[in-house]
């Protein structure tokens, strides 16, 4: 099946196109580049051993969507495409309310027009907020997020549940990432962010690699089980696979579907640094730090029903994840730009 992938050059859609041609499928990458490099194409071609279908263009952009559609009979999308950094989106809501939830709605009504009525698309943990307990299940309270970003992903939910709601031929799967990290095993595509990293590991392995001092640690005061924030961290290879088996399984099951990508084990800031010691064979510099405004103390997934549903699970452990990350961060020093 040909799959469009929006956002096919970022950090997870570059993967998804791996996985995707691995299962067969075709992968048509539509990206701005807007926090991708191009370089990510050559790559992904590398993976795939093949060429793979680039348009460079907006999910904002009409024409640019009507144009692949009519050029490929796309079979689905997978909806990777929009902005992130939690941060920023609390200094520019507009951009992200515009690119993340207009961007969505464009191409919702493309794909209507095309005729196009499978999509998966990537949403987040952090619709949970603040969670009353863990393991966070699917059906747990939704919306009570802390950041425009957060909202903006909540947003969408609530615009393919009643969209859903009014098309019930289509299936509409919203996939929950927890904490996506590590990188192909070969080392050819991995994440690769612009400025500072906001996430706890490339700020590890731009650490260890020498293009930062110290690790500050934000918080060791949470109750935790040592005091520093706890996440669910999944490698990146396991989270594009359910990708995946969310298309293969419930792609000609219509409704709304919503599945946790996450492993159920919660891993705190200790536990992490200690995986990196272990894979570097030294210490790597940090700080305790006061705790980061609007940071949670823990977060973990609750899986069965991905495992029941898709037949997907996570395979890869907390050492894989490090390592396949520090191997990424040592061949490209500088990212993609290396
Ligand atoms: P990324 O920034 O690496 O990839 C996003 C890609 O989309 C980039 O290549 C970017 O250039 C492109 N893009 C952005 N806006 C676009 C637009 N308007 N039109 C076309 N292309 C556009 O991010 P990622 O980590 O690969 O995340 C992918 C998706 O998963 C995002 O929607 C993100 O919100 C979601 N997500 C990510 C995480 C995470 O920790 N990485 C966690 C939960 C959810
Ligand atoms: N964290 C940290 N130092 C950093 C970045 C993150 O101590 O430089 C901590 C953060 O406080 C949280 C965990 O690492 O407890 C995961 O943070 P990340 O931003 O990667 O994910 P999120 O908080 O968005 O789930």
């Amino acid at each position: 099946m040909k799959v469009l992938v929006t956002g096919g050059c970022g950090y997870i859609g570059s993967h998804a196109c791996v996985a995707l041609a691995a299962a067969g499928h075709e992968p048509i990458v539509l990206d701005n580049f807007s926090n991708s490099n191009p370089k990510a194409v050559g790559r992904i071609e590398k993976l795939i051993g093949r060429s793979l279908v680039v348009y460079q263009g907006d999910i904002r952009d009409r024409l640019v969507l009507d144009c692949i559609f009519e050029q490929h009979r796309i079979g689905a999308v997978m909806h990777f495409a929009g902005l992130k950094a939690v941060g920023e989106s609390v200094a520019k809501p507009l951009e992200y309310y515009d690119n993340n939830l207009s961007g969505t709605l464009n191409l919702l009504a493309a794909m209507r027009a095309a005729h196009i009525y499978r999509l998966i698309f990537s949403s987040s943990a952090t619709v949970y907020g603040d969670p009353l307990t863990v393991p966070i299940s699917e059906t747990a309270q939704t919306g009570a997020t802390t950041n425009p970003y957060g909202t903006s992903k909540h947003m969408v939910e609530s615009c393919l549940r009643d969209f859903s709601a009014a098309n019930p031929d289509w299936s509409i799967t919203l996939l929950r990432y927890f904490n996506p990290i590590g990188a192909h095993p070969s080392g050819l595509i991995g994440e690769d962010p612009t400025g500072i990293p906001n996430n706890l590991m490339p700020f590890i392995t731009q650490v260890a690699i020498g293009r930062r001092d110290t690790l500050s640690i934000f918080g060791n005061d949470y109750p935790t089980h040592d005091g520093t924030g706890v996440r669910d961290y999944i490698h990146v290879q396991d989270l594009v696979e359910g990708h995946v088996a969310a298309l293969e399984e419930r792609g000609n099951v219509s409704g709304l579907h919503v599945y946790n990508l996450g492993t159920g084990n919660g891993v705190s800031v200790l536990d992490m640094v200690a995986a990196m010691n272990k894979v570097l064979g030294r210490e790597l510099p940090v700080r305790i730090e006061p705790r980061r405004a609007g940071d949670i103390a823990q977060c973990f997934a609750e899986v069965d029903k991905a495992e029941k549903e898709l037949g997907w699970s996570a395979n890869h452990d907390l050492m894989d994840m490090v390592e396949h990350s520090w191997n990424w961060q040592q061949r490209n020093p500088n990212g993609y730009q290396s």
